[in-house]
């Protein structure tokens, strides 16, 4: 194969463990050796990595160098501050929605679709573990049917770059991939030695991943039922929907979850996840989510966010399997966010019981809808993320936290001020 890969097998930091035992890991055991923040993305466990210094978010976050590369500039004022560069944004969903998918299949349909027409020659994918429902098992599917087989979210960290060695391997030069934005950041930033002809990158958007034994007691502590949890999303009105074997759908309010009893966010969210700022997959050809589409769930809409030509090119090969409708947007979210500022501040105790039903109801009738929904969240993730990385690893910030950040967050800039005594920019480069 053409690439700029060492041909012979490179030292690796850990002895290579099959992709199924790692992903039963605690984040522990997972995360041994490897940097403070590591979101495991399999570029450390597969034969690339003597690249991680070059691919890793968490070392040197490149998006913005890389955007360039893609589009020829930076994000623009606005929606892209918070979504990435698009050029088209479509809710929509398949017709019909495909069963056993998280929403309504559309990832996975694409990644079949590919395979189907010859497009490629494998996709690179997660499938779950045998014997579980949730710990991931990425893998490199070459058939249609292998990889309609990993539909459903598996919401674990997944090391799928190590796939890549299965390609290099395979001697294929087609692919698709479909992962989450700390992957294709890495992906995409080695990209060019891969000695790849085609890469299609479908993105999920992703947000507070954990380890598969985090994830068993996060259901622990939400679901009356943990084990018989077959579907779990947090919906666009402030709650999580936990769908259970016998079809009984469980609700749980945002402001119910009691994560005190999680050790709070950092003891079930790794610190990488804390210091992640591509909620939306902003590298990908597209993006493939559901929080800027309307609800109810059982309607399975979707939405995406095309960014390239080739992301263009991969929007219509499933046009003909979809049916679209008009975006909505409501509510202001920015009357929310000074509330939010001072609770990051000072953390506040779990109100009593009717007053979180109370707040609940008031999220439900009063808080922002559809895409402003989407904006409501990514903002609130970058606020956060910014602050942890500031008081946990405040050395990293100028290399890992990326200029969109504080554009995108500047019109909080003085009750940041006011809260946290300190500016809303970036450090001195
Ligand atoms: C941890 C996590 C958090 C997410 N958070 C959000 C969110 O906040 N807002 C939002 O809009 N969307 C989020 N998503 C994406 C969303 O839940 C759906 O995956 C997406 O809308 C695609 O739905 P679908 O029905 O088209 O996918 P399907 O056709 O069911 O296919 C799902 C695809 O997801 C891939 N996948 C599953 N688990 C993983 C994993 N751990 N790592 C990498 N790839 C995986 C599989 O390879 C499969 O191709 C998240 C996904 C994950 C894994
Ligand atoms: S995130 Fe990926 S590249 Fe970075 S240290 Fe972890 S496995 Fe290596
Ligand atoms: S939250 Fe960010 S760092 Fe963590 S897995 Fe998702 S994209 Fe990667």
């Amino acid at each position: 194969m053409n690439s700029a890969l060492p041909s012979k097998a490179p030292h690796r930091l850990q002895p290579p463990r099959p992709l199924s035992e790692i992903a039963l890991l605690s984040r522990e055991e997972r995360l041994a050796g490897r940097p403070k923040l590591c979101s495991d993305c399999g570029i450390c466990t597969g034969d690339l990595r003597p690249l991680m210094a070059q691919s890793c978010v968490f070392v040197n976050n490149r998006a913005e160098e890389i955007e360039r590369r893609l589009h020829g500039r930076n994000r623009h004022d606005g929606d892209e501050l918070l979504f990435g560069i698009y050029r088209e944004l479509h809710v929509f969903r398949m017709k019909p929605p495909v069963p056993g998918a998280q929403w309504s299949g559309a990832v996975t349909s694409l990644g079949a679709l590919l395979l189907e027409r010859g497009l490629v020659e494998g996709v690179i994918t997660t499938g779950a573990v045998p014997g579980t429902r949730y710990a991931p098992l990425p893998i490199l599917a070459r058939t249609p049917d292998e990889v309609r087989a990993t539909r459903g979210n598996k919401p674990c960290l997944a090391p799928t770059l190590d796939v890549l060695t299965q390609v290099r391997q395979a001697g294929l030069r087609r692919i698709a991939y479909i992962g989450t934005g700390c992957q294709v950041h890495a992906l995409r930033a080695i990209e060019d030695q891969l000695g790849l002809e085609r890469l299609y990158v479908i993105g999920i958007p992703c947000t507070d991943n954990t380890t598969y034994p985090d994830l068993q007691r996060f259901l622990q502590v939400v679901s009356r039922s943990p084990d018989t949890v077959v579907h779990h999303e947090f919906m666009q009105d402030f709650r999580i929907w936990l769908k259970h074997e016998d079809g009984s759908v469980e609700k749980v309010n945002f402001v119910d979850l009691d994560v005190a009893r999680l050790g709070g966010e950092i003891g079930v969210f790794p610190p990488a996840c804390l210091s992640c700022f591509d909620y939306q997959n902003g590298l990908s050809d597209l993006t493939i989510g559901y929080m800027g589409a309307p609800l109810p769930p059982d309607e399975r809409w979707q939405w995406t966010l095309v960014r390239t030509e080739r992301g263009v090119e991969l929007f219509n090969l499933l046009r003909p399997y979809i049916e679209e409708r008009a975006p909505i947007s409501g509510g202001d979210r920015t009357r929310g966010m000074p509330a939010y500022i001072q609770m990051l501040r000072k953390p506040r105790r779990r109100p009593p019981w009717p007053i979180r039903q109370l707040v609940a109801f008031i999220q439900r009738r009063s808080g922002p809808k559809g895409l402003e929904f989407a904006r409501s969240v990514i903002e609130m993730k970058l606020l956060r993320n910014l602050q942890f990385v500031r008081e946990r690893h405040g050395r990293l910030e100028r290399r890992i936290v990326p200029g969109y950040v504080y554009r995108a967050l500047a019109r909080y800039a003085d009750v940041y001020r006011r809260e946290f005594g300190c500016e809303l920019q970036p450090p001195a480069r």
